[in-house]
């Protein structure tokens, strides 16, 4: 029997409820229940594939090429089961559905509605693509009292209905502000928002209240009794030093204990949280410090490259040692020496990304890095800007570019129109639409045995998470290799590069995929495991 947990948040935005989400998710893992997470979205877009990074943060690509929601990383992150198209919707998503439906003439000639509707739609969507699963966590975008997500909790009031108390549960995160002046936390906003949930038809069974200090019992007492949720179930959630200790101390306070108890699973064992335990351990005493300088685009917010930081750092847990992160905005090289900010780095990494704008302060933190036998992991776009720098500086090609620029000369990363999924061909057209035409989702990839990253992967044969338009061109490939530029990974029908490498260089690795989105705490990923180990090797160094 499948049971529903819906999340909502209220009062502030940026409460974290996608870790909160995640970590209950794991908490209900570690006493040995199956779960699934999902997210729905209350904007307009179909998915957030054609939104900015400045707006959005990351776009989280699954293995069945769905961009989706950042908080899906967290998902995945947290309880390791993989995320799919099925596990994040929109409004936008909602009601496509909807008017192709109307436009087939599915209705029947109904007036078509929000309620029943779409609510319908929400509704069939949440309970789909459910098999064995203990749990489906499903968290609700936005904050309470938002327009937007209005049909979302019409429809997740109905399923609690539906499906009744012993198969649905309501938690609902709140913040508790502390006013230095009056010494106090203060529940009054926690009140108001229980309220403008309770307006829509939904009593919460169970409150996660962030806050900065911790909770004192009057206070849960007061809110227990004003919000009619019963006190064990008034959770504090004080902030952590660490994401990877959420769960943690989450059991602490008796979160997963309260939705056993809701669910009338009051005699569970304990759940296991050694390997939290142990992560927080390692993050928590590490034996030395390594700095990775970031050479990106949008550095001025972190949450474009959420799954980057995490398995740097999960790296940084695989190789004992804190990563420190030193985000540099690309363009700064172009007035400035990329010498100033580099020198002092054990590593160097340039991340996916779009557009011409940065591209030359990536070319030149590349050289740097090349030159100076600095560690250096190209990731997609940074990838393509290694391949430029080594075509431009060793292959002589100095008009070496990407039309992703418009058209050039010398087009070593070109337009992808056409390439294999499986067995099938995909085809693009320049000009098609841009939404969810990418080359998305998991693909295969073969490595030249001997290879670095063989030695690295341990195998010859890996699947990797891809989302891009451009590629090399494998038209320069023997010119490239003459270099000592290695293309030690290629698509199985050898037509697309996926990893070049430099053999002689202390680690220098560029991929076309996104391995950041697979790599785990519990389970860094092996280029970012030997990424770190490279950097740490480079900090004895200087
Ligand atoms: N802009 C490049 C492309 O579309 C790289 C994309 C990325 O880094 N994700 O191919």
């Amino acid at each position: 029997m499948t049971r529903f947990i819906f999340i909502t948040g209220g009062v502030v935005s940026s409460l974290g409820k996608g870790l909160a989400s995640a970590a209950l998710g794991a908490l209900l893992q570690a006493r040995g229940f199956r779960v699934r997470l999902r997210k729905l979205d209350p904007y307009l877009n179909v998915d957030p594939g054609t939104m900015s990074p400045y707006q959005h943060g990351e776009v989280y690509v699954t293995d069945d090429g769905a961009e989706t929601d950042l908080d899906l990383g967290h998902y995945e992150r947290f309880t390791g089961v993989p995320s799919r198209q099925s596990d994040n919707v929109t409004t936008g998503r909602i009601y496509s559905t909807v008017i192709a439906k109307e436009r087939r003439g599915d209705y029947l000639g109904a007036t078509v509605q929000v309620i029943p509707h779409v609510t319908d739609a929400i509704k069939e969507f949440v309970r789909s693509d459910v098999t064995d699963e203990d749990f489906v966590l499903c968290e609700i975008g936005g904050t309470v009292g938002d327009i937007e997500s209005l049909p979302f909790l019409e429809a997740i009031r109905q399923l609690g209905n539906e499906l009744g108390r012993d198969r649905a549960m309501f938690v609902h995160l709140t913040l508790l502000p502390y006013i230095p002046t009056a010494g106090e936390l203060k529940t009054k906003p926690t009140q108001h928002s229980v309220k403008e949930l309770l307006s829509v038809g939904i009593q919460p069974d169970m409150l996660l209240c962030r806050s900065d200090r911790p909770i004192p019992e009057g206070e849960r007492r007061k809110i227990a009794l004003f919000c009619n949720v019963q006190q064990e179930a008034v959770i504090p959630a004080i902030d952590v030093d660490t994401i990877y200790h959420v769960p943690i101390s989450y059991h602490q306070e008796g979160m997963d204990a309260q939705v056993c108890k809701h669910f009338g699973l009051p005699h569970m064992p304990a759940p296991d949280l050694s390997r939290w335990h142990g992560i927080v351990e390692r993050i928590r005493h590490p034996e030395g410090e390594v700095t990775i300088a970031v050479v990106g685009k949008y550095t001025s917010l972190l949450d474009s490259y959420k799954s980057l930081a995490e398995a740097l750092h999960h790296g940084g847990i695989a190789n004992n040692v804190k990563v420190r992160l030193k985000w540099i905005d690309a363009q700064i090289f172009e007035s400035e020496d990329a010498v100033h900010h580099l020198e002092d780095v054990h590593g160097i990494l340039v991340p996916g990304g779009f557009g011409e704008r940065g591209a030359s302060g990536k070319i030149a933190a590349v050289r740097f890095a090349r030159e100076r036998g600095v560690p250096y992991f190209g990731i997609c776009f940074g990838m393509q800007m290694a391949v430029i720098e080594v075509a431009r500086s060793l292959a002589g090609l100095p008009r070496a570019s990407s039309t992703e620029f418009g058209p050039c000369e010398e087009p070593v990363v070109g337009l992808m129109t056409e390439w294999m999924r499986g067995n099938d061909l995909e085809r693009r057209q320049a000009g098609g639409d841009m939404g969810g035409t990418m080359r998305l989702g998991a693909y295969d990839c073969r490595l030249r045995p001997g290879s670095r990253v063989a030695q690295i992967y341990g195998v010859n044969h890996i699947s990797e998470r891809h989302r891009h338009r451009y590629e090399v061109n494998i038209n320069y490939l023997e010119r490239l290799e003459s270099t000592g530029l290695a293309f030690s990974g290629m698509s199985p029908d050898g037509l697309l590069p996926e990893i070049v490498e430099i053999p002689d260089h202390p680690w220098f690795v560029g991929v076309q995929f996104h391995p950041e989105l697979k790599s785990k705490p519990f389970d860094p990923h092996p280029l970012f495991t030997s990424f770190i180990g490279a950097a740490v090797a480079q900090s004895r160094l200087v």
